[in-house]
């Protein structure tokens, strides 16, 4: 006979850890207790060594699927003689390591019992268990308690009660257990704010909903983590009034469909792509239009991908049970703003765009948007990192103290760091918008309040003006750590893969402040997650108009041309939308270094081409006219323009102004678009590996980090990681962390962690 006390780590709370205990500890005839605290699940049983050894292997192979173990540790401990084996109230403790869950899709067991007629719970759109349902948005505190989640309003029913008190059952403890006796319901109000209601008592606010969908309607509808606005995907003039209403430009609306054979009815999908929509998190997959799609074009112009996720809540099954090939389900805001999430403020604010409000009283704590992913490389690639995926930690291979990390200033996220774990927050947003610097306020308290952090110092961009760093230099009280941006991207892949070695990082993206106060993007470096040194970078170009020129691409092609020849060629003809007085302004100002910083960003470099294609001139969301020379890129070219590479003192210099040149010819010669697109992404991948050689050369290292922006480029990645791999190289990238500024918390994090500081 023996007693041990096992204390388990991770996420073992909410998930129907203590009650799967329970059953083991029956099983191999055990006695003993389990108890939640604010580390995790701790255990004491006592009985025979042999049946001890068998129930602590089973832990580990047979826990609840939503349940991460992080550590299991035993230990002996004296006999009781204990009789039953109890589930134990929660305890509060000093050492709180607790971690909550992020929001799950809804089983397959909960799916069942939702269209099962027989069901007490048949149709029930607020259905959940221990093993799915919503998790960080209801969370209000730890430990994870019904008390402390936005269920504590709602008074459990006797059957309910039962099911959350019997240890057999799969509610046992699930903290949102609801029927529509007790639980949650729906509402249909009308886009004033009004309750629809019918003189029928078996009106049904999702009947009517639905129909009002099919009858082309635009509605509200509140999910998980904030609204949703919904139309019918199907339908031409309802997609494009949400368009018109929402003020939204171009910028890909997401679908939402039934099942995986529907999708493949207008989006091809490979086993990676399948696994990836398929998988607990439920996010949005990038997924290749078919040509015969019968879906309506303005989803996503000029674009060849759909956005697409299957449904994750019980109300999307219900929704989507047999009405639609797919639901439009964007983010319910306007442009820049944060997704709406309260009910007053949804009113409020989509009273303009929403024909009717589709809504629940369950209150959403957190506002979490979807998250976004593609395949690249044979590899998911998460493009934004939020619903489904927070908060759970990326697992650090060094340990550090504990750092806030405010993060860059568009797609901004914040990281919290607490041993060996890094808890990256949900996507928060452009933090110019006062909304969502609001949002990222609250997020730091919430997250350092459920995570139990006290951080020891914060983390910043080197950007003085960016709102995350008058925050962390103004308002945070910590000390500080600033982080050069182009470092954090290069920390936050080596982070990912717990690469501890020095590598080269080839950093691409828009833009951040250098250490010469110069705007860089086109970056290689050398270093760790400590520090890191600038080997090369993009010859600097004049950005005229400063950030204007993020947004007019032919600002770009301007500045290349006036670099290369002085003046524009006759032959081009791509500033004839603009208008003369302005052009004329600006190139003198160009001319003489006035409102024109200088930038190595390769991202205006993508910019500059797309304008010289004339793919466009103006953006309507940041990163378009890249996204665009990407889709028109013919992916067979291997063939490169010239370019230019020199030693400046220490630094090797990419000058892209002989490959500008060429395009120019060719667009004279008649060369089309898909070709020059084509050409221009192969001689980017050429000219990495040259410079990666030459560095290897000088340095002996042969890892190489693809990060930042420019890297959510699919073609440039994989015809870069071919040639890199062909060459010798080891090459990590992203997947579970975004290559976006929606990474450089992360990378913030780990660097300042591990600094010295006085
Ligand atoms: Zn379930
Ligand atoms: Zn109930
Ligand atoms: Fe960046």
């Amino acid at each position: 006979m023996q007693r041990q006390k096992i204390i388990i780590e991770g996420i073992v709370q909410g998930v129907g850890f203590r009650p799967f205990i329970y059953q083991l500890a029956k099983r191999f005839g055990l006695t003993g207790s389990v108890c939640n605290d604010t580390r995790g699940v701790m255990i004491e049983v006592e009985g025979q060594v042999g049946a001890l050894h068998k129930f602590g292997t089973a832990i580990r192979s047979e826990k609840p699927p939503l349940a991460v173990i992080q550590s299991l540790n035993t230990q002996e401990i004296p006999i009781h003689g204990t009789t039953g084996f109890e589930i134990l109230q929660s305890r509060v403790d000093e050492t709180r390591r607790v971690q909550i869950a992020p929001d799950t899709f809804v089983c397959d067991d909960c799916l069942q019992e939702l269209f099962d007629p027989a069901d007490r719970r048949y149709h029930y759109p607020f259905i959940n268990c221990t093993n799915c349902g919503p998790r960080y948005t209801i969370v209000t505190g730890t430990p994870y308690d019904r008390s402390l989640t936005t269920m504590a309003e709602f008074q459990l029913c006797d059957a309910c009660q039962a099911e959350y008190d019997d240890p057999t059952s799969r509610r046992f403890h699930a903290q949102p257990n609801a029927c529509s006796d007790c639980g949650p319901g729906l509402r249909l109000l009308a886009a004033k704010g009004q309750p629809v209601t019918r003189e029928d008592p078996r009106f049904d606010p999702l009947s009517e909903a639905i129909s009002r969908l099919k009858k082309g309607q635009i509605l509200a509808i509140k999910g998980l983590g904030g609204y949703h606005l919904a139309v019918d995907a199907g339908n031409q003039d309802a997609v494009l009034e949400l368009r018109r209403r929402k003020q939204r430009d171009e910028k890909p609306f997401a679908l939402m469909t039934g099942n995986l054979e529907t999708v493949r009815r207008f989006a091809r999908v490979s086993k990676d792509e399948a696994r990836l929509l398929l998988g607990v998190e439920r996010p949005i997959v990038l997924l290749q239009k078919r040509a015969d799609h019968k879906l309506a074009e303005s989803i996503s112009p000029a674009n060849r991908y759909f956005g697409v996720m299957l449904p994750y809540t019980p109300l999307h099954f219900l929704l989507l049970q047999d009405d639609f090939e797919a639901l439009v389900m964007t983010s319910a805001n306007l442009s820049d703003e944060p997704i709406a999430f309260e009910d007053d403020e949804a009113c409020q604010r989509l009273g303009e765009i929403a024909d009717a409000f589709l809504i629940h009283n369950r209150r959403i704590h957190t506002r979490t948007d979807d998250s976004i992913a593609r395949v690249m490389a044979d590899r998911p690639l998460l493009l934004r990192r939020s619903r489904g995926f927070v908060p759970r930690a990326v697992a650090l291979s060094v340990e550090s103290r504990s750092v806030l990390a405010v993060g860059a200033e568009l797609k901004n996220t914040i990281c919290l760091t607490r041993g060996d774990r890094a808890f990256l927050s949900q996507h928060i947003g452009d933090l110019k918008n006062l909304e969502v610097y609001d949002s990222f306020k609250q997020t730091i308290n919430h997250l350092q309040s459920i995570l139990e952090v006290r951080p020891e110092r914060i983390a910043h961009d080197l950007h003085p003006d960016y709102y995350s760093t008058r925050y962390a230099i103004e308002e945070s009280g910590l000390p500080t750590v600033a982080v050069q941006h182009h470092h954090a991207h290069l920390a936050s892949c080596l982070a990912e893969h717990g690469v501890e070695n020095p590598a080269i990082g080839v950093i691409f993206d828009g833009i951040g402040y250098g250490t010469d106060g110069k705007i860089w993007g086109g970056e290689f470096l050398v270093g760790d997650m400590k520090s890191y040194e600038r080997v090369g970078h993009f010859r600097y170009l004049p950005m005229p108009g400063g950030d204007l020129a993020t947004k007019e691409p032919w600002r770009m092609a301007l500045s290349c041309l006036l670099s290369i020849y002085g003046e524009i060629p006759d032959n081009v003809k791509i500033f004839d939308s603009i208008a003369e007085t302005e052009l004329r302004l600006v190139t003198q100002a160009t001319r003489k270094g006035i409102n024109a910083p200088l930038s190595s960003s390769c991202g205006r470099l993508f910019d500059a081409v797309a304008s010289l294609l004339d793919l466009r001139q103006k953006v309507s969301f940041e990163g378009q006219a890249a996204m665009q020379l990407e889709m028109v890129a013919d992916p067979t070219q291997t063939q490169s323009y010239t370019y230019l590479l020199s030693q400046d003192a220490d630094q090797i210099i990419f000058d892209p102004r002989p490959l500008v040149a060429e395009i120019v010819v060719d667009l004279e010669a008649g060369v089309s678009t898909a070709l020059i697109a084509g050409r221009f992404h192969a001689s980017l991948a050429d000219m990495i590996r040259d410079v990666c050689c030459q560095i290897r050369q000088q340095t002996a290292l042969s890892q190489v980090v693809l990060s930042g922006g420019v890297f959510q480029n699919a073609l440039l990645t994989e015809m870069t990681l071919e040639r890199l791999e062909r060459s010798g190289f080891k090459v990590f990238t992203h997947s579970l962390v975004p290559p976006n500024d929606g990474g450089i918390s992360l990378g913030q994090a780990v660097v300042a962690g591990l600094r010295h500081i006085q």
